[in-house]
């Protein structure tokens, strides 16, 4: 049996092992995860809206019944071309070796700080459900430091929020924590009202949403500042601290940043020892596999086609790559005629802007508004991996929408006790 080895259950990789499902041949899936992560709706469990569980699928799970495919957990560090091998590790091994006949490299983004990783530690990315959670804990803490805290100047502080980055991710977190404070929380805390925190929007670029329309765009921006979020353009963000951000020479000063700006391909150009794009991205052929060689392919967001326009870094383009590898592996393997160059056909962008309000551009139409969000939240539960996953996400929404409260507004970090206290010492009855 041909051996096929899969790195990465994301949108690409996951779409690759299900293209493959009857295909006479072992197909192993790596991941560093245990779940498939439906990412357009991070943005959601970052803001209380939903609960991580609503967006991540067990890869065990969802390949249970495709005999042919056995699931790994583990991270890929390493790849011999040559020598047909991955090697990954798990909590325990290092350079664990898996041979192949084919491989295809599905291992996605990660943030990008511009040639400022000392940004990270106080401005975190968005990527993954660890990093949707911390975000949510930092904004529900920030709230409550707020209700305790005495001096305004420190209670204002808390109570800035800053995205930099005015990408969809950006807007829809801008939009999804200005209905949050102007809402949800307004009922729930007694010595602040939440509606003052501030929400602001920081990129260098001219315009937010810059892959739409400049219609499609000024209708985000006129939503974003109904809603109360100061938009910030045309400044790059120079320095990012504990304080906050300073923007342009002005000093902002928050608690809570998050990174929304840059995303950088995953290392498979380096494994490979082979050419990327400036961003680091595989430059692979018009069949998806890596010049030279045909068994190894690389999909999705770490991926660029060498001749043509870039496609961009989006779900869409994963899957139909993903599709793609795994059908031409497919026939490879029964011997049957070569597929054509791989051909993306762009069905369209959205982008969600608080409640009831989206943005879309297709080829022939540029809507904005109630029908736009609507158009969203269909696609977006038809994308989610499961029927069950549709069901609680769909119902949860319209909790929400109706009754304002939000899914999981938990703060769930663990907490260490104040090293100062003492301990408690527990009286034994009768002394
Ligand atoms: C916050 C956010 C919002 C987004 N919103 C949208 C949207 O609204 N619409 C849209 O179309 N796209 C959106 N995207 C982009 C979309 O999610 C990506 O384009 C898509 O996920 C790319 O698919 P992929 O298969 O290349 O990578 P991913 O889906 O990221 O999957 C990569 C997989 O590889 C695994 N992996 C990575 N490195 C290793 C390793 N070394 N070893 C083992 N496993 C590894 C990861 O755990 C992951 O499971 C969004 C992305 C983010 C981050």
């Amino acid at each position: 049996m041909p051996r096929i080895v899969i790195v990465g259950g994301g949108f690409g990789g996951l779409a690759a092992v299900k293209a493959l499902k009857n295909t006479p041949a072992e197909i192993t899936l790596i991941d560093r995860t245990n779940h498939h992560l439906f990412q357009p709706l991070l943005y959601q469990v970052a803001t209380s809206a939903l609960s991580p569980a609503q967006i991540g699928s067990p890869l065990r799970g969802i390949l249970r019944n495709q005999k042919n495919a056995t699931v790994l957990l583990g991270e890929v560090t390493g790849v011999d071309k040559d020598k047909k091998c991955v090697f990954f590790r798990d909590a325990d091994r290092q350079n664990i070796p898996v041979s192949y006949d084919y491989l295809i490299l599905a291992t996605g983004a990660t943030h990008s700080y511009f040639g400022h990783p000392e940004f990270e530690k106080y401005a975190p990315g968005l990527k993954n459900l660890g990093d949707a959670a911390a975000i949510r804990n930092n904004i529900l803490e920030a709230f409550e430091r707020a209700e305790t805290e005495e001096d305004p100047t420190r209670r204002r502080e808390l109570l800035t929020f800053v995205l930099v980055g005015a990408g969809p991710t950006g807007v829809e977190m801008a939009g999804a924590i200005a209905v949050l404070v102007r809402s949800t929380l307004r009922s729930e805390f007694r010595r602040i009202d939440s509606s003052t925190a501030r929400v602001v929007l920081v990129d260098m670029a001219p315009r937010i949403l810059g892959t739409f329309s400049e219609n499609l765009s000024e209708a985000a921006t006129r939503r974003l500042v109904k809603l109360g979020v100061e938009i910030r353009l045309g400044h790059s963000v120079d320095l990012v601290d504990a304080e906050g951000v300073v923007v342009a020479g002005e000093r902002i000063a928050s608690k809570t940043v998050v990174w929304t700006a840059g995303v950088a391909p995953s290392p498979a150009g380096k494994w490979l020892k082979v050419e990327t794009d400036r961003a680091g991205r595989v430059l692979v052929q018009p069949d998806l596999s890596v010049p030279e060689y045909p068994q190894v392919f690389v999909v999705g967001d770490t991926a660029s086609i060498q001749k043509g326009k870039p496609l961009p870094g989006v779900a869409q383009v994963a899957i139909h790559h993903g599709r793609y590898a795994g059908k031409l592996i497919h026939r490879r393997i029964l011997g049957k005629s070569a597929l054509r160059p791989f051909s993306y056909f762009d069905k369209g962008s959205l982008a969600v802007v608080g409640k009831g309000f989206a943005v879309l551009q297709t080829r022939k139409v540029h809507l904005s508004g109630r029908l736009a969000w609507l158009v969203w939240a269909v696609v977006h539960l038809e994308f989610l991996e499961t029927s069950s996953l549709r069901l609680t996400v769909f119902l949860q929404w319209i909790w929400t929408y109706f009754s304002g409260q939000r899914g999981a507004q938990l703060i769930v970090s663990p907490r260490e006790m104040p090293k100062t206290e003492p301990p408690l010492r527990v009286a034994a009855s009768g002394n």
